[in-house]
């Protein structure tokens, strides 16, 4: 994984946008088809049953009910009941005498004219009811109204109201148009409400029915109730008997006579005009709150917008309710419903995202998106057997080691989070100078390294930290740059190194080096140079060392030291290292036909004597460049894997049975011991130029390079010093036993070409 890649932040904002435009959109159709009219219906209804109170009691039912029917007989009976009533209710003081009926047949006729007297003797007291209703099957309008005697004497108020689908609610007309002539409505009538035609309103259902103060028609007739009940009232007379199929219902309350929809509508419009707002005023609200939702930053602005949308959602309806303002809400809920459901679920994606499965720790994504990753050190630690300690028991364990490790790290009291990409963890160290980072860095090593136990197994976890600590690069520059410099620790076994690169060309150079590596040994910019290596006891040239040397079509020369590094650190140093050994190999097999015993030195990564099959391809080289492997020496630079490892013994064994000598390069800076010495199989031991630079002035330089040309003639070892830079410590080493020289003062590393003439010079002088 690499992790300089920046995933794209552009991509909350779409998704968002998104979420909210579809939501607007359903909301909007749902609104425009009224799809949720009988759960606006229901809505209400519970709204009204919790807001339930009585009527005034200025309107009084006189009900037909079931005891009136009883008592009379019949529900055909005679009228003079009617003008008994009538007489009986305005001589106690009542108002005016509403009839919920239509009087549309006739009865006896003697009745019939009794009461048409009656009503012409009360013009302006007494109001009889026509409605008109479309016939369900002909489709046609269908008039019920007063038949004769009472048509021509009779005021008449209409009875015409509607009910919405599943009996949820119902509505009544102001005033209904019929046969041409408007006819004002029983309820605006009492209201004394202007009226219009066609125009209709929803009485105000939070009126209980049952509080409606009723008499029984029968009482009324035979004078059997209280005066005081009806003076000054207004009186609708109509049947609530279970004969009638005059029932209705709305949601909320239970079955009841239909008379008493024009009760609780008088009352409704004596309050006021209700209106109806419909569903776009509170969409607009709900955009604005989701809009608001969406824009919050946190989640404490999020949560404050959602308490918002509740708060409003559920207090303004009821307000509506009091002012007698129908509006439908449930678009807008579902408009805010969708964004917060959606968004939420988005967010919850957005941190997922940010987290890895196993150990729930966050990923460079979040670390990336860490505004203190500005201001802070990086840090990178790489767990370097991560994979063998995951190979090593049954089960997946490297989320527990991974979780054990992070665990350790955190020192109570100073709560740092911890990213983790695989077998790299990465934190934000406090603000210290490299020295005391360093201290801190150790310090924390020390904690993972004591006792670590994973499922009762004592395991050996090995580190290398990384630092980045220049913040003036951007974050996700500097998580590699920590990465890389940990990579480099673990190359050069060492616990922490620090990426210390000075500019950002450097850097974008650093992360394109790798590919400019390949391109530049396809293209030819790669080339080797020759080191003469001089025998001291002949002083004639034994052999040389191949040098790779890169000629940068921009950059120039570029060190060695400079692209091997983090060659070997990304694993890319085996194709470099194979390509050198076969252009010297070609090159140099040349030289041996005129000089049989010249041997020519390449160096070879320590890491790639853990490669499987290593000295079969290094073999496969030889066979097609023709070089004799006797020639050849491989120079590796004394490392710790040298050791142990069952593959790198493998290998040693197996180069040196091609006929291949090995040289320990560098031999001095590592850890070499005694026992390193005699157990790794090797033919030279090549003493680094620290040691051979200060030889002439350094006591214990001199000491140590003396007694280890001992020791590697006592084992058989051929002993060679690089580095030699003056005729004063050609002479030393000659003194003291060195086998073969090397160093600037003899020959600095050259073309082919230029070897390839030293060697023809000697000849000469040889043969002369
Ligand atoms: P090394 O193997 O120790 O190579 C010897 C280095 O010492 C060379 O540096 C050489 O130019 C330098 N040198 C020779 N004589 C003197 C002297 O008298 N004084 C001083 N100060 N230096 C002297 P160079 O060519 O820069 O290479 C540096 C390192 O890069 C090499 O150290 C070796 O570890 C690595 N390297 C070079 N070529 C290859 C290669 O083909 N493959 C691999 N894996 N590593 C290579
Ligand atoms: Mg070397
Ligand atoms: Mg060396």
């Amino acid at each position: 994984m690499w992790p300089f890649k920046r995933k794209s932040k552009q991509k909350k904002r779409p998704t968002r946008l998104r979420i909210f435009a579809w939501a607007c959109v359903i909301a909007g159709v749902a609104a425009a088809i009224q799809l949720f009219m009988p759960l606006e219906d229901i809505y209400r209804g519970g709204r009204n049953y919790l807001r339930a109170r009585p009527a005034d009691g200025r309107v009084v039912v006189v009900a037909i009910d079931d005891r009136s029917i009883r008592e009379l007989g019949t529900l055909n009976y005679s009228r003079i009941n009617d003008v008994a009533m009538v007489e009986n209710l305005l001589k106690s003081g009542a108002n005016r005498i509403y009839y919920d009926k239509a009087f549309a047949d006739k009865v006896d006729q003697a009745g019939d004219d009794a009461f048409a007297a009656s009503i012409n003797r009360h013009t302006g007291h007494v109001f009889l009811g026509t409605t008109v209703a479309s016939n369900s099957i002909t489709g046609l309008n269908e008039i019920t109204a007063p038949t004769e005697p009472f048509a021509h004497v009779a005021q008449l108020r209409s009875l015409t109201g509607r009910v919405a689908p599943f009996s949820l609610a119902a509505e009544l007309d102001y005033a209904t148009d019929i046969n041409g002539k408007q006819v004002v409505g029983i309820a605006a009538d009492i209201a004394r409400q202007n009226a219009e035609s066609g125009s209709h309103f929803r009485p105000d259902w939070s009126i209980r029915v049952k509080s409606v103060p009723t008499i029984s028609y029968i009482d009324v007739v035979n004078g059997r109730f209280d005066h005081k009940q009806v003076a000054g009232r207004d009186i609708i007379v109509g049947k609530t008997t279970v004969l009638s199929a005059d029932w209705l219902q709305v949601a909320g309350q239970n079955w009841f006579p239909a008379v008493y929809t024009h009760a609780i509508g008088a009352q409704t419009l004596r309050a006021g005009r209700p209106a109806d707002i419909g569903a776009l005023p509170a969409l607009f609200a709900a955009v604005l709150l989701a809009a608001m939702f969406l824009r919050a930053q946190t989640r404490r602005r999020a949560g404050l917008a959602v308490v918002a949308a509740i708060l409003f959602g559920l207090t303004i309806p009821f307000v509506l309710d009091v002012y007698l303002v129908t509006a439908d809400f449930l678009p807008a809920y579902l408009l805010f419903g969708i964004v917060a459901v959606r968004a939420t679920a988005h967010r919850h994606l957005l941190e997922a995202s940010r987290r890895n499965a196993g150990t729930l720790m966050p990923n460079l994504s979040a670390l990336r998106e860490e505004p203190l990753a500005a201001l802070r050190p990086v840090i990178a630690l790489r767990i370097r057997n991560y994979a063998a300690i995951g190979a090593s028991f049954a089960d997946p364990v490297e989320d527990e080691l991974v979780s054990e490790i992070a665990r350790r790290l955190n020192v109570p009291g100073h709560a740092t989070t911890y990213y983790q990409a695989e077998d790299v963890l990465y934190w934000l160290a406090p603000e210290l100078n490299a020295n005391d980072l360093r201290g801190h860095v150790e310090g924390l090593a020390r904690l993972i390294e004591s006792h670590f136990v994973i499922r009762d197994r004592k395991v050996d976890v090995q580190m290398a930290f990384g630092i980045d600590m220049d913040i003036s690069r951007p974050v996700a520059n500097r998580i590699g740059r920590a990465l890389l410099a940990a990579d480099n620790a673990a190359s050069n076994q060492e616990l922490v190194k620090f990426n210390t690169s000075v500019n950002d060309e450097d850097s974008a150079w650093e992360l394109s080096l790798m590919s400019e590596l390949d391109a530049a040994i396809d293209n030819g910019d790669i080339w080797i140079a020759y080191q003469p290596q001089f025998n001291l006891t002949d002083d004639l040239i034994s052999g040389a060392e191949a040098l790779v040397r890169w000629q940068h079509p921009t950059r120039g020369a570029i060190s060695p030291e400079a692209f091997i590094l983090p060659a070997e650190a990304h694993n890319r140093i085996s194709r470099l290292t194979f390509h050198v050994l076969e252009e010297a190999t070609r090159a140099a097999r040349k030289l041996i036909a005129d000089n049989p015993t010249f041997r020519l030195s390449v160096n070879v990564s320590a890491n790639l004597l853990q490669q499987e099959h290593l000295p079969f391809k290094i073999s496969q080289v030889l066979a097609r460049t023709g070089f004799p492997a006797g020639n050849l020496t491989l120079e590796v630079t004394e490392s710790a894997p040298f050791k142990e490892h069952n593959l790198v013994k493998k290998n040693l064994s197996g180069i040196a049975a091609i006929g291949i000598d090995l040289s320990i390069d560098d031999y001095g800076t590592g850890n070499a011991t005694l026992e390193y010495l005699r157990s790794v199989p090797c033919q030279e031991i090549k003493i680094d130029r620290r040691f051979v630079i200060g030889l002439v002035e350094n006591a214990s330089d001199m000491m140590l390079v003396e007694s280890t040309i001992v020791l590697a003639h006592g084992l058989g070892r051929r002993v060679i010093a690089e580095g030699i830079e003056d005729p004063e410590t050609l002479s030393l080493l000659r003194a003291i036993g060195c086998d073969i020289a090397q160093g600037y003062y003899l020959a600095k590393p050259m073309q082919l070409e230029a070897l390839s003439n030293l060697l023809a010079n000697e000849a000469k002088v040889r043969a002369a």
